[in-house]
């Protein structure tokens, strides 16, 4: 699949938060994209939220209306598998549940040419178990995109057991298509990010649930000591203490590494439902102009 080519189509699995990301910034390369979930309305919701941000987009100067309109052109809500057929690459972005993403590889792997590419944006799945769910394990292949898409310049390529040397290079074009940087990963929990990244947090709430220092200046602590853009514990009420908590869990039991144990804080602010920014209260309390710490 030579992924520089015009004409190429691109089938987004999942018009949420991600795949509506990974389906306008490939719009906005020149790839023409179908976009799909559970059914038409929410392909089109998905497709609606892409047509808002680029409205505000142009309200802010910084595309002009003739690219947004050119990139809302490229973007096709679909309903269906057998709708992704011309698909040159598919990139699954649904929900991250295994029983889902099986049965869409399944699924839309029954209808793709024999070149094409499926790819999963999978943060804590294994991509070598995914790819069994796929006609090809050659062709399949792990494409980590960061939140929010069209903002995060990072795209980590995991390579399952089986994965190909030209659906790597194939990804890698792509990306570079999208103006991304490519790092790659070997197939291992948590990828390189959240590897790194998922301790931190886990390991600021031991702290805090230590009683090694407040709220704010655990945070304070990183952003000034470590020149952090923020602190680990808003990071975290920022990505949601409920996905912490599951990628935590991923490398703890991915590994067996008692080194990745959940912090005993983490579990119980997720049990009370304090997830961070979406449900209002995490380590702050989102419910004024500006959050407070909570402890
Ligand atoms: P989301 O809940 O915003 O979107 C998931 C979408 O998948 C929903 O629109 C849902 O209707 C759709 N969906 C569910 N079942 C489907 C099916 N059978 N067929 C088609 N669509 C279906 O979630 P999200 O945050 O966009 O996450 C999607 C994927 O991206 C997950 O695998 C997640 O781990 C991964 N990811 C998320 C982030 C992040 O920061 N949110 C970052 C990197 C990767």
């Amino acid at each position: 699949m030579a992924m520089q080519d015009d004409g190429q189509v691109i089938g987004v699995i999942g018009a949420g938060q991600m795949g509506a990301g990974i389906a306008q910034v490939s719009a906005a390369a020149g790839y023409r994209v179908l976009l799909g979930d559970v059914d038409q309305a929410r392909a089109e919701a998905g497709k609606a939220g892409i047509a808002k941000r680029l409205a505000r987009a142009v309200d802010k100067g910084q595309i002009d209306t003739a690219a947004r309109d050119a990139t809302l052109a490229r973007i096709e809500p679909i309903a269906g598998a057998a709708a992704m057929a011309p698909c040159d690459l598919v990139i699954e972005a649904a929900t991250e549940r295994e029983d889902i993403k099986r049965r869409i590889f399944a699924d839309v792997g029954a209808v793709l040419r024999d070149d094409a590419i499926l790819a999963s944006n999978t943060s804590s799945i294994p991509i070598t178990r995914l790819a069994q769910a796929a006609p090809d394990a050659a062709r399949f292949i792990g494409v980590h995109f960061f939140n929010p898409v069209p903002v995060m310049g990072l795209i980590e390529v995991i390579r399952g057991l089986a994965t190909a040397d030209t659906t790597v290079a194939a990804i890698e074009l792509y990306a570079e298509r999208l103006g991304k940087a490519v790092v790659r990963a070997n197939d291992a929990p948590g990828f390189i990010v959240n590897r790194v990244l998922m301790p931190m947090l886990n390991e600021a709430c031991f702290a805090l649930g230590e009683g090694v220092a407040t709220i704010r200046d655990i945070d304070l602590a990183c952003e000034l000591g470590l020149n952090h853009p923020m602190g680990p514990l808003t990071l975290a009420d920022f990505i949601g203490l409920d996905t912490c908590l599951d990628i935590t869990r991923v490398l703890f039991e991915g590994t067996g590494d008692p080194k990745f144990r959940p912090a005993p804080l983490l579990v119980k602010y997720v049990e009370a439902g304090w997830y961070g920014r979406k449900t209002g209260r995490g380590f702050y309390d989102y419910s004024g102009a500006e959050p407070v710490p909570t402890r």
